[in-house]
């Protein structure tokens, strides 16, 4: 059990406390009365995936295809930056590929993601593996992730013919972290406007932008993206990232104040809508206001990727099994495990060792926003991980505050429990915070959700 008492400002500038235990996921009124009455769901304990308690795969549901990491651009925060490449794909592995998979998958697979690097740079392998899974998996979504780059009218057109949802990563005005932008370009950005166009009407297009310290509003990311792509952009991602080398350490916030700064906006921005085109803020919202509906318990959390699910499998064309599609079966985990944690041949025997559950880190199981943050990325150790929870919590916490003035009408701005000290002050406003922006709590309003 974490309790934490949350002091709260109500409309009329009262303070009031709030009781909520991340483990029960129940939140009551200081006089005991719950907030909201409960409807327990019905739930399962996650796996708890460890060294010493590897994770398994089993009936798959969602199938990432890693092409290769190869890329066409260097983005500064990059999860695949410095990872070694295996062995790259060309068409010939299709076919024994396809063999392996269909032995191995007992059920069709949900939905299939076509990942790179940059899917477009293995174009030769892409175009006839999509096809063929295809014919194999009529009824599976198709999605993948693109930089938009390489997109010409004869990839846009099979795109769309072939039914693929597509994110296309753009940060708005942070894109410089990437590198060129390909909106710069005009032969580009009319191939990316003509992709745009015929997609978008069916829903099945996403701009995808990170956060990072050159890039901290969501307001501004939404108004760059709305300028160019129109007001109804769907932005998809929108988190914090977390930081995988030395270039996302120098992309994460150095400094109490740029946590707090951070904090405040990112609030004041859900308050007032200003970012209402990420899904991101409706969706951890109603995630956590659902987790207080149905007490939903913290035993049932996984992580916040999903990918230690037993139905969520990453695997290269060589049929190797990944941690992830962020890294290779070349590739070392930072707790000296392989990232190739197995073979589509033998998927009973699939290990993942490289990974480490929430419940097994020193702080998740009594923070606050853990019903949030489902811990960071759950192969990431030592300053990586630090520096990727501190960026967590303060992507989190608003997120938080904005669930609970959802529910309650009261804005919260301290949390008192036995958590960090330096993270109870949510927007610095009962210590302050040195050189931190005063940040002032906004009359209220309810929060759109
Ligand atoms: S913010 Fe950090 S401690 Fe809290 S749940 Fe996320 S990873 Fe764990
Ligand atoms: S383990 Fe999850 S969070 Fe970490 S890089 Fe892979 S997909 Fe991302």
């Amino acid at each position: 059990m974490a309790l934490f008492k949350i002091h709260a400002l109500r409309s009329d500038g009262q303070k009031v406390s709030l009781h909520y235990d991340n483990q029960s996921s129940s939140l009551t009124w200081q006089d005991g009365e719950s907030v909201v009455e409960a409807k327990p769901g019905s739930f399962r304990d996650a796996a708890a995936v460890a060294v010493d308690q590897p994770g398994r795969k089993g009936v798959i549901r969602t199938l990432k295809v890693s092409l290769g990491l190869s890329c066409n651009y260097e983005c500064s925060y990059c999860s695949q930056r410095f990872v070694p490449h295996a062995e790259s794909s060309n068409p010939d592995d299709i076919e024994p590929f396809v063999a392996q998979l269909t032995d191995a998958l007992i059920e069709p697979p949900e939905r299939i993601e076509f990942w790179g690097g940059e899917p477009f740079v293995y174009w030769k392998t892409l175009k006839p593996l999509a096809e063929r899974l295809r014919q194999l998996y009529p009824q599976a979504s198709f999605l993948i992730i693109t930089n938009g780059s390489l997109l010409d009218a004869e990839k846009n057109e099979w795109l769309d013919r072939m039914g693929f949802g597509v994110g296309l990563s753009h940060d708005g005005p942070g894109y410089h972290a990437r590198g060129a932008d390909p909106l710069d370009d005009p032969e580009k950005r009319a191939a990316i406007m003509d992709l745009y166009a015929r997609l978008h009407p069916q829903g099945r297009i996403s701009v995808n932008a990170m956060l990072h310290a050159d890039n901290r509003s969501r307001a501004h990311v939404q108004a760059w993206l709305q300028e160019r792509f129109g007001q109804d952009v769907r932005i998809g991602e929108g988190s914090f990232i977390d930081p995988y080398d030395d270039g996302g350490l120098a992309s994460t916030f150095q400094t109490p104040a740029d946590h707090i700064g951070f904090r405040a906006t990112a609030y004041k921005e859900l308050r007032l809508g200003t970012a209402a085109s990420f899904s991101i803020g409706q969706q951890k919202i109603m995630d956590f206001v659902q987790s207080i509906r149905t007490a939903r318990p913290a035993s049932a959390l996984g992580q916040k990727c999903g990918m230690d699910k037993a139905d969520n499998i990453a695997v290269d064309l060589h049929g190797n099994v990944l941690t992830c599609q962020n890294v290779s079966a070349a590739a070392t985990a930072p707790n000296g495990q392989s990232h190739g944690i197995g073979h589509l041949s033998n998927l009973q025997a699939v290990k993942m060792r490289t990974a480490t559950h929430w419940s097994k880190r020193k702080d998740c199981a009594s923070c606050p926003v853990l019903q949030l943050c489902k811990g960071s990325c759950m192969f990431l150790d030592g300053k990586l991980w630090d520096a990727g929870c501190d960026a967590a919590y303060s992507d989190n916490v608003p997120f938080l505050a904005a669930a609970i003035e959802y529910l309650t009408g009261c804005i919260p701005f301290y949390i008192e429990g036995d958590f960090r000290e330096d993270r109870k002050d949510i927007f610095g406003q009962v210590h302050g915070v040195p050189d931190a922006p005063k940040t002032r709590v906004i009359p209220i309003q309810p929060v759109a959700a």
